[in-house]
């Protein structure tokens, strides 16, 4: 008796390790151990030839094994069936769409104008948002009467040794000029706050990219040369610039840059305000007060530096007529910019 309940034992084993990766497969299993000719038939011709006593209790081993078998072959099978019908779900079934995100445009457009001045050799350097009124102010050559020191166009955030919300990132680049010795060649892309009311047309926060160049021999034609440069990459190879005289404190000469529109080639537009120009940044020679200031030799060195507004780069680039919108996070509006990369 006990060499058949082993025999049943190690049959169930054998069975419980079986596997199919095809219908044929479970078939074969099945002929193996449940066919007339198969181990479990023949365990019924040895359970026969027991003596009787015996036969009540492996009588029912033997019934459960065959149990066992048949739920086993069921199951193989139910399990390659529900393969084949998912596997047809799957050949008729659109795939479920993938919703990808986007950049948005101001990031974008930061981008790419790193990208243009990297190539020149600039490098990249941030600094705080929130900054002392020397970096913002006094190591830049303003006066102390200077409009721009008045909470009517600046966040302070505590009086006394003033602390601010930085008004421009120029305040990067006196940081970058305590620390570095010439040659400079840096671009200080962040974030910057005015008091202003907000409106399509300004924002108390918006994005500015500040370049810095010091060497021995930096000349204003290197400047206008840098800057041609950059406006055809930046808006195309037929962009024409102009440079305006203007006024800043830590430059000397100064100058506002225009472009000539994009939006309507020259011919005059709502955008250029119909003169066929924008203006899209401000530039100049590094006032060799600011170079002393930083204990930079002025009678070596001289630098220039340029700083431009990423939202009116964008407003002019995709033509988005409210600055609200890159503030706002509707995704209607940044889901424009997926397929730009
Ligand atoms: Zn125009």
């Amino acid at each position: 008796m006990s060499s058949l309940v082993e025999k049943i034992a190690e049959i169930k084993e054998s069975l419980a390790a079986q596997h199919a990766l095809t219908l044929d497969e479970v078939e074969q299993i099945r002929v193996l151990f449940l066919s007339k000719k198969g181990k479990i038939a023949s365990l019924f011709e040895e359970f026969k030839k027991l003596p009787a006593e015996e036969k009540r209790e492996v009588g029912v081993v033997i019934n459960e094994l065959k149990n066992f078998a048949t739920e086993k072959i069921q199951s193989l099978k139910m399990a390659l069936e529900a393969k084949v019908e998912d596997k047809k779900e799957d050949l008729t079934r659109s795939a479920a769409p993938i919703v990808l995100g986007s950049r948005h445009p101001l990031t974008l457009v930061r981008q790419e104008v790193c990208e243009i001045f990297s190539r020149l050799g600039f490098s990249i350097e941030l600094g705080p948002e929130i900054e002392d009124d020397y970096h913002v102010f006094s190591a830049l050559n303003f006066a102390e009467d200077h409009p721009a020191r008045d909470m009517q166009d600046t966040f302070f955030v505590k009086p006394g040794p003033d602390i601010l919300l930085r008004t421009h990132t120029s305040s990067v680049q006196v940081r970058v000029m305590e620390k570095k010795r010439p040659p400079i060649r840096v671009l200080c892309p962040g974030r910057v706050y005015r008091n202003e009311a907000i409106s399509a047309r300004a924002h108390c926060f918006f994005h500015q990219i500040e370049g810095l160049y010091i060497d021995k021999g930096v000349s204003f034609a290197d400047l206008r040369e840098v800057l041609l440069f950059f406006a055809r990459e930046f808006f195309g190879e037929k962009t024409e610039i102009r440079l305006r005289p203007s006024y800043f404190p830590f430059t000397e000469p100064s100058a506002e840059m225009d472009v000539s529109c994009n939006i309507c080639h020259g011919k005059g537009c709502g955008f250029c305000k119909h003169t066929g120009w924008v203006e899209i940044l401000g530039c100049g020679m590094v006032d060799p007060a600011v170079l002393e200031e930083a204990g930079i030799d002025s009678t070596v060195y001289t630098g220039y530096a340029f700083g431009l507004g990423v939202e009116r780069m964008t407003n002019l680039k995709y033509r988005a007529k409210d600055l609200r919108l890159f503030s706002e996070n509707d995704q209607r509006f940044l889901s424009l910019f997926q397929s730009v990369h």
